[in-house]
């Protein structure tokens, strides 16, 4: 495995495997690699010629008041694990590589990234589109793997590729759980014991909500309140949204139809998971 922190070289990289005909797939990641990231790896693993995992800590989609200097770190435990994944290469590079001085372009989507983590992480979409697509350009993917676990991010990045006309394909992958159904996160590592055990409220809330559809719920409204009721059985959990929305566009609908998503933000302690569940209603 490579690895490489120069954009440039990386670039040159891309552009030169893809000359000689191969396929290249993109992993972005933040890093602190956990089962949802191995389970992107192995995809592109599949179905590409060249497999590149950028890791880079993006200062751009944090919040003043968020957790980028304490975002956990391990870069000798993450190379290890790209290796046995078959990753070709390890994108590392330095903030200044990606934001020099005098950086000055931003990308922005409108509309999708008002709601949800839109309303409570200010800026954080405009950092995660500006950085997707500093990457898009430097690794030149054919195919892009994102995970299920971050919807509304998908969503966003999506209509980026799409109006940008970039010429690749998403890939977006299911979300990985522990055991109890917790998704698999990077933050994960922030939650003491007690709160680890009461983090498994996010999906046990999303499954009272299929379950409630599944038995015929079909006002959002009571599909909220079922979500909030199960969360408002443990006590270290507070719910920062909890909502049913249109799959794909993130409309909101009061009578469910269609292929539907339940999304919850919800702090425990000082830490905060999201988690999701696309549903069809039938
Ligand atoms: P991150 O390093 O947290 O920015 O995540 C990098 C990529 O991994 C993103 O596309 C995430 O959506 C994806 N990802 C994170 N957690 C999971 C999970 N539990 N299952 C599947 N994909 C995930």
């Amino acid at each position: 495995m490579h690895k490489i922190s120069d954009p440039k070289e990386m670039q040159r990289y891309s552009l030169e495997e893809k000359r000689q005909g191969h396929t290249v797939g993109l992993v972005p990641t933040m890093g602190y690699f956990h089962a949802g990231h191995l389970s992107l790896m192995r995809r592109a693993r599949q179905e590409c010629d060249r497999v590149v995992v950028s890791l880079f800590v993006n200062p751009l989609q944090f919040g003043p008041q968020e957790d980028l200097a304490r975002y956990p770190r391990d870069l000798g435990r993450d190379a290890a694990l790209a290796a046995q994944e078959g990753v070709d290469v390890l994108f590392l590079p330095e903030v200044e590589a990606i934001y020099p001085p005098g950086y000055a372009t931003y990308v922005e989507v409108t509309g999708l990234t008002e709601p949800l983590c839109g309303r409570y992480r200010p800026g954080h979409f405009r950092g995660v589109t500006t950085v997707v697509a500093k990457l898009f350009n430097l690794v030149q993917p054919d195919v892009a793997y994102f995970g299920q676990k971050d919807y509304q991010q998908a969503v966003v990045v999506a209509r980026m590729t799409a109006d940008l006309g970039w010429p690749l394909r998403l890939v977006i992958c299911p979300t990985v759980r522990e055991a109890d159904g917790l998704a698999a996160s990077s933050r994960n590592v922030y939650l003491n014991a007690e709160e680890r055990r009461q983090a498994v409220c996010l999906y046990q809330a999303l499954e009272a909500g299929k379950q409630a559809i599944a038995a015929g719920a079909r006002r959002a409204q009571e599909v909220v309140r079922v979500m909030a009721e199960v969360i408002a059985r443990y006590p270290l959990a507070r719910i920062e949204y909890a909502e049913v929305r249109r799959a794909g566009d993130l409309a909101t609908m009061e009578e469910l139809r269609g292929e539907v998503v339940l999304a919850l933000a919800v702090w425990l302690g000082q830490t905060r998971l999201i988690d999701n569940a696309v549903v069809e209603v039938g």
